[in-house]
């Protein structure tokens, strides 16, 4: 059932329960997982597509997905426009 199994550090992987894959650790008995937030938090974490400078990477254009905000580029010429509200 555990991807990764019960680790009480702190690790990024796919969480079933969360859906997603998220910074997480799980709690010692019932190995529950618990979100851990990035230390260093991301300046921003908006979800539509910006193009601004990103730490190690540069200035890309990309939007943030996930409970942690991982960044994910986009690539101009696949990505689906989104849509306006
Ligand atoms: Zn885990
Ligand atoms: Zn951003």
């Amino acid at each position: 059932m555990l991807v990764g199994g019960c680790h009480r550090d702190v690790q990024r992987h796919y969480v079933p329960t969360f859906r997603d894959t998220v910074r997480h650790r799980h709690l010692p008995g019932d190995c529950r997982p618990v979100p851990v937030r990035e230390t260093i938090a991301p300046l921003d974490c908006h979800r539509d597509a910006r193009r601004h400078f990103v730490p190690g990477i540069g200035v890309v254009l990309h939007r943030h997905v996930g409970q942690d905000c991982t960044i994910r580029r986009i690539n101009r010429s696949t990505e689906p426009k989104p849509r306006l509200p």
